[in-house]
């Protein structure tokens, strides 16, 4: 096999190698089945039980409890922003949104289509380097939902503290911190998350939904975007992403062997400090987060200069870490640590880290 490289890309992002071989075993016939899973019939025994058991494995993975459904969409995390709106701003018409960067930002932008937003709070001023401060006066109590990014991929910021909403369902895209920490589910009324950075390839999105949150759609939603449609068919309304399914329910099975999410999140958090102590205690990198909101998965960086930052993130590529240029909207660095990312992976970053420092102080 070819020598891997450390990606730590923000998405698609690594998967586990043990994860992607057994994929390549079973790619060509799935075990007593003679076809691949790509091939087979969405309506067959056969992938009615891969789906079962991927829905099975999540919801004990995340203690899902029996009043929430689990579906398997297509559109990615994107798709999300205009259906949630389209399913949840029912009552009132109107939402609450706290803009923590980007994905918060198209989230609230493209439900102003469907209804009145209003932006609790927002970091912007400090370009997204903190979740900001909540002023419950600022809370509409009214509102269909509340809606947060629970892990700011591009920022690198992270709810630690989950807003009160009292009784206004909380709305979470977690879509770059699924599987990542333990979540109490029974906070929120709407979870969801794209495949490509945690849980699989591009193609699938999981939704989690309170069940009384379902069924009052708005009139003109199309049928595709509906909620009630893809639970009372069991995400088999069309035909689903079913090989990213299938892929899914693998990384759902390693997940397991790690010892769960409980194991995972011990892991990525010593994965996290390692290079967090090291950027507190260097005189050339600095971490750009506020140190109580920082990610586990996503930590953006920055050298005193440009010139620097590019000399680093060329000599990093050589040595096979890849894919550390911070997002084009902000620049410097970004090192992202999803469950896949080895210890080793970060360890090695870390160390040549401080090689740079040394070189080019
Ligand atoms: C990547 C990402 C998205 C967008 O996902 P797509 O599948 O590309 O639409 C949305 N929200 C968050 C937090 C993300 O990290």
């Amino acid at each position: 096999m070819e020598k891997r490289v450390f990606n730590f890309s923000a998405g698609p992002s690594m998967l586990p190698v043990e994860v992607l071989e057994q994929a390549q075993r079973e790619l060509v016939c799935y075990p007593s089945c003679g076809m691949s899973v790509m091939e087979m019939s969405h309506r067959s025994k056969m992938f009615e039980s891969i789906l079962a058991k991927a829905k099975a494995d999540l919801k004990e993975l995340m203690h899902i409890p029996d009043n929430y459904k689990i579906m398997f969409l297509q559109g990615g995390g994107s798709t999300q922003f205009a259906m949630v709106p389209l399913n949840l701003m029912n009552k009132n018409n109107k939402a609450d949104y706290v803009i923590t960067g980007q994905w918060a930002k198209k989230a609230a932008e493209e439900a102003k289509k469907y209804g009145q937003v209003n932006i609790v709070a927002t970091s912007a001023d400090t370009t997204f380097n903190r979740i900001p401060e909540l002023d419950s006066s600022k809370m509409d109590p009214e509102a269909d939902y509340f809606y947060i990014t629970l892990n700011n991929t591009v920022y690198g910021t992270h709810w630690t503290n989950l807003p009160d909403t009292g009784n206004v369902p909380l709305v979470g895209d977690m879509s770059s911190s699924i599987l990542s920490e333990e979540i109490d589910i029974t906070k929120f009324g709407l979870l969801y998350a794209g495949a490509q950075k945690n849980l699989g390839p591009a193609g699938v999105t999981v939704v989690i939904i309170r069940e009384d949150l379902l069924g009052n759609a708005m009139d003109f939603t199309p049928t595709m975007l509906r909620y009630d449609i893809h639970a009372e068919n069991d995400s088999l309304y069309n035909t689903p992403p079913t090989y990213g399914i299938y892929f899914m329910g693998l990384v759902f099975d390693w997940v397991k062997r790690q010892g769960g999410v409980a194991a995972l999140q011990k892991i990525n958090e010593h994965k996290a400090s390692l290079l967090y102590d090291f950027l507190d205690a260097s005189s050339l990198f600095r971490g750009t987060v506020v140190p109580k909101d920082r990610s586990l998965m996503n930590a953006p960086f920055v050298l005193p200069t440009d010139e620097l930052n590019a000399k680093f993130i060329k000599e990093a590529e050589a040595l096979g870490f890849v894919n550390l240029k911070g997002h084009r909207t902000i620049g410097g660095m970004r090192a992202s640590m999803y469950n896949a990312m080895p210890v080793e992976g970060v360890e090695q970053l870390v160390a040549f880290m401080k090689k740079f420092e040394m070189e080019n102080k």
